[in-house]
């Protein structure tokens, strides 16, 4: 082999300059990453809603022994060292600890995500019929490029309750025998002037109505028989009548499963990549502590809702929930009577990754971002020192201090990362649940999987990132 150069040996040494996880990693974790890959595809294709999500996490935790930890309180039993508990926050969302050796107030470490995704939500009184067709009209949730979700087929998640307080859960369109639904768009042929208009313009919030059916009910003195098809059909199956779309949570998601991408199937297109992929890293990182011994500090796993548009209610990380869940930890891990400033003190002493997607490199679209912070599929899990939009506004920026603490963390544990900032300055921005936790008091950097497509109905990601950041969470909180 040709010697390297002076200048060569001193640009090794000093730059950082990232090779892809495929070609750093070791030949015999290929087929680790494969199954990883494998596990995950069959996990998010079974928990496409935030409830799906949570009620899939709340079955395993109680499988591997954690206990609900308001039973507890309830019984006023106390907690100790290798304790496992969870919050179910409402069949949305869901907190989770082991408790470690060490006391609560050397600080826990905590990695939080969220399980809610962008989707079209049904209105409160949404059926309606017009031009031979029965129409759910929509309302749709979080940051979508609405246009994007038109003429591709969709599946009906959700709950709704019968006159006698009964709650049905709804799942059309998964399995291949069921039906899809659609929202139709405008032929080319008389689409002149649609063609003409913004991006943002040609297709409305209110235009995404999705359809229900075309059959009439067979009676002439009816006056909507289409739509009574419809609600007759919706009556037998789930016994319910129009009023129950008051109070219904209807999701409209894209139907049909998790799918590998590329002939040499190194990437995965699903639907909620976004913050799946982080939420089910982060559970496998928990459940792999859960097999080991006792972790020397408490891990705490936060799988929350409505990230997607902001945070706020009583399942959203801007709501008391988890600092309920940390006072909880500490009434019931003390001897002495229990002070608030127990749970203030160990939520300063704490740290979390905020584990939520960045956005990839695309190289079709290279002109938004700069290349040297941009974050790329298949070099690993990506460290955001900060987000925000416009001049940093809105975002959280993690201290120095904790981003080398991380930054260290994963050197040591051999955990390829590499940087993410979203997009050039100016050219937008975004946020997670990490300034809700910084809030509080607790060292927060986001950290996560790079995604290309973010937000759109098929969203792709890496299977080496899912690995390398399953891999990053377990030493985090292994480590931290
Ligand atoms: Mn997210
Ligand atoms: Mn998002």
């Amino acid at each position: 082999m040709e010697e390297k150069t002076d200048g060569q040996q001193l640009a090794e040494k000093l730059s950082f300059d990232l090779k892809t996880c495929w070609e750093t990693a070791k030949q015999e974790d290929m087929a680790e990453i494969e199954k990883f890959a494998v596990d995950y595809k069959e996990f998010i294709n079974k928990g496409k809603t935030e409830r799906e999500f949570t009620a899939q996490c709340l079955n395993i935790l109680e499988k591997k022994g954690f206990i609900d930890i308001e039973n507890l309180i309830l019984k006023g039993s106390k907690l100790s060292s290798g304790a496992k508990v969870y919050l179910n926050v409402k069949g949305k969302s869901v907190i989770f600890a082991i408790l470690g050796k060490k006391p609560l107030s050397e600080g826990i470490n905590i990695v939080g995500a969220h399980v809610d995704s962008p989707r079209i939500d049904l209105k409160t009184n949404p059926l309606y019929e017009d031009g031979g067709f029965a129409l759910f009209d929509t309302h749709y949730y979080g940051g979508i490029k609405l246009y994007q979700w038109i003429t591709i087929p969709l599946a009906m998640h959700g709950v709704i309750f019968t006159k006698d307080g009964e709650r049905r859960d709804i799942c059309i369109g998964e399995d291949e025998n069921d039906p899809v639904f659609v929202i139709t768009d405008l032929l080319p042929h008389l689409a002149q002037d649609q063609m003409q208009k913004k991006a943002s313009e040609f297709f409305r919030g209110e235009d995404l109505d999705v359809l229900a059916g075309s059959k009439p009910y067979l009676d002439e003195k009816v006056k909507e028989k289409v739509k009574l098809t419809i609600l007759n059909i919706l009556n037998e199956r789930y016994g319910i009548t129009e009023e129950a779309f008051a109070s219904a949570e209807i999701e409209f998601v894209p139907a049909g499963k998790a799918r590998d991408i590329g002939l040499d199937r190194s990437l995965i297109g699903a639907y909620g990549h976004d913050d799946r992929s982080c939420a089910f890293t982060a559970l496998q990182a928990v459940l792999d502590i859960v097999q080991d011994d006792v972790p020397e500090k408490t891990i705490v796993c936060y799988l929350s809702d409505k990230e997607e548009i902001g945070s706020m209610g009583n399942t959203g990380a801007e709501s008391r929930q988890f600092e309920n869940f940390i006072a909880f930890l500490c009434a019931k891990s003390v001897d002495t009577p229990y002070s608030d400033i127990d749970t203030r003190l160990v939520l300063g002493k704490s740290a979390m990754l905020s584990a939520d997607v960045n956005a990839a490199f695309d190289p079709s679209f290279a002109d938004v971002w700069d290349k040297k912070t941009a974050s790329y599929c298949g070099k690993g899990i990506v460290l955001s020192k900060y987000t925000g939009r416009g001049g940093k506004y809105g975002g959280s920026d993690a201290s120095a201090e904790f981003c080398w603490k991380i930054q260290n963390i994963l050197n040591k544990n051999k955990v390829q990362w590499q940087f993410g900032n979203l997009g050039k300055v100016d050219r937008g921005g975004g946020g997670t649940i990490a300034y809700h936790i910084a809030n509080l008091g607790v060292e927060v950097i986001d950290c996560g999987i790079p995604v290309l497509c973010m937000h759109a109905p098929f969203e792709i990601i890496s299977k080496i990132d899912l690995w390398t950041t399953y891999r990053g969470y377990l030493a985090f909180l292994k480590d931290c």
